[in-house]
């Protein structure tokens, strides 16, 4: 999955949800209201961003993603970067997701485990926006 049909699937999600709600008389939640961001949904067909990320931010990821809840997605996701390279034995593949609230911003960030094999093996870069976020969660 790419980020923009992560990103169409909860707003359809979220549509429902809020349409049940509605109908109901159940109050909307307010993280629903909250912007998706998907982070790292990398596809050989589209073009990502290069770059170094610190160790720090790295490692503040890795405990981020140990806490809470992790999301189950349905089957794996192999790393079609790897495959592409003939690199299919070591190839990555996970299988989960996880998210993030920024509740000052009204954003929710999503993103797979696969995140970080991309930034490891394959220098993706996440946007600003996110890396400044991870670093001020406590
Ligand atoms: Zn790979």
């Amino acid at each position: 999955m790419k980020n923009k049909e992560v990103e169409q699937d909860y707003n359809k999600s979220t549509e429902s949800l809020k349409k049940y709600a509605k109908e109901n008389g159940f109050e909307i939640p307010e993280m629903l209201e909250y912007k998706l961001i998907p982070i790292g949904y990398l596809s050989i067909d589209e073009s990502f961003e290069k770059g170094e990320v610190s160790i720090n931010f790295l490692n503040k990821l890795h405990i981020l993603w140990n806490e809470g809840l992790t999301l189950m997605s349905l089957g794996f996701h192999e790393c079609e970067f790897c495959i592409d390279e003939g690199n299919y034995k070591n190839r990555g593949r996970s299988s989960s997701e996880k998210e993030l609230v920024d509740r000052e911003n009204k954003v929710r960030y999503k993103f797979p485990k696969m995140i970080f094999h991309y930034i490891e093996k394959h220098k993706y870069l996440p946007p600003l926006d996110f890396i400044k976020f991870v670093m001020s969660c406590n």
